[in-house]
């Protein structure tokens, strides 16, 4: 599996404090185990069911646009890691029209997620390129930008481009962060330039082994993240993706954690326990499996 090392100088930093983190960062040779039994692309993303280049549809409601192949840094845990390399990027004006056209030949869709990759590796004026197109449609009531820089590269979170953000009405964003050690100072002023500007903020979190896998982790992890005004929104199983299972929290001790975790903090700041399985037509709690 060709997934190189490679953070920014911001998440250099953050490694050398937080080891958790660290975690997140560094190759370990159990990514290249041939025997987890798992596929690169156990969600088929490679597949062109959609027809148009650089969209996917997984839920009849929502569509995904690949925005970019790149992120501020590359996490072990990935769940696109083998396919990144090779994913249909949308770049020019020509290919998203056609993915506005996917969504318009579609009104039953009303969320757009811009992923990648991360979005914001790209400029200002290329994210809201992108932003701008979905959000004129009338059917689209929420653009969703899937982004890992308030954790990762929060100076990039820049008051002009949360202002802009807000000024096309519909954004909502998505980031990840996975431990507390994560939220420190300066993510918490780019969490909060996003929410003070009017943009609702969300966090999906990773149950990682060896990173977050404990009760206290998460409850620290979920106080943090309200402190930042940032809703902790889900944590996810690992997907059953090549080179990632030694990050796999056995399913019985997800649900003994996700159990106390609702016995201790309030709804505000607890999180949805998840599991993203292949073929099935909806996220689905852990405590269901
Ligand atoms: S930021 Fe997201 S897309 Fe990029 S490497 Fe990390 S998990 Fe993957």
């Amino acid at each position: 599996m060709d997934f190189p090392r490679h953070a920014c100088a911001y998440a250099e930093r953050l490694a050398t404090t937080c080891e958790p983190f660290r975690r997140q960062l560094e190759p370990d040779a159990r990514e290249l185990d041939g025997d987890d039994g798992c596929s690169a692309d156990p969600f088929g993303e490679q597949d062109d069911a959609a027809g148009t280049y650089g969209l996917k549809q997984r839920f009849p409601d929502r569509v995904l646009v690949m925005t970019s192949d790149s992120c501020f840094m590359n996490c072990r845990h990935c769940t696109r890691k083998g396919i990144l390399r090779d994913a249909e990027v949308v770049r020019t004006d020509e290919e998203l029209q056609n993915c506005v056209g996917y969504v318009k030949a579609h009104p039953q869709v009303r969320d757009v997620l811009l992923s990648g990759g991360d979005p914001l590796v790209l400029p200002d004026g290329e994210v809201l390129r992108f932003v701008e197109a979905f959000a004129a449609l009338d059917q689209i009531e929420v653009v969703r930008l899937c982004t890992r820089a308030p954790c990762v590269n929060p100076e990039r979170v820049t008051d002009g481009l949360a202002r802009s953000l807000r000024s096309c009405g519909k954004v909502w964003v998505n980031t990840q962060f996975n431990c507390a050690g994560e939220v420190t100072p300066d993510a918490t002023v780019a969490c909060g330039r996003l929410v003070d500007a009017g943009l609702p903020v969300s966090c999906q979190t990773v149950l990682l082994a060896g990173v977050n896998d404990s009760v206290e982790a998460m409850l620290d992890l979920f106080r943090a993240l309200q402190r930042a005004r940032v809703r902790p929104y889900y944590v996810f199983q690992c997907d059953p993706v090549a080179g990632i299972s030694h990050f796999r929290v056995p399913l019985e001790k997800a649900k003994m954690i996700a159990a106390e975790c609702a016995e201790r903090i309030g709804g505000l700041a607890l999180p949805r326990f998840v599991a993203d399985i292949p073929g099935a037509a909806r996220k689905i709690p852990v405590e269901e499996l």
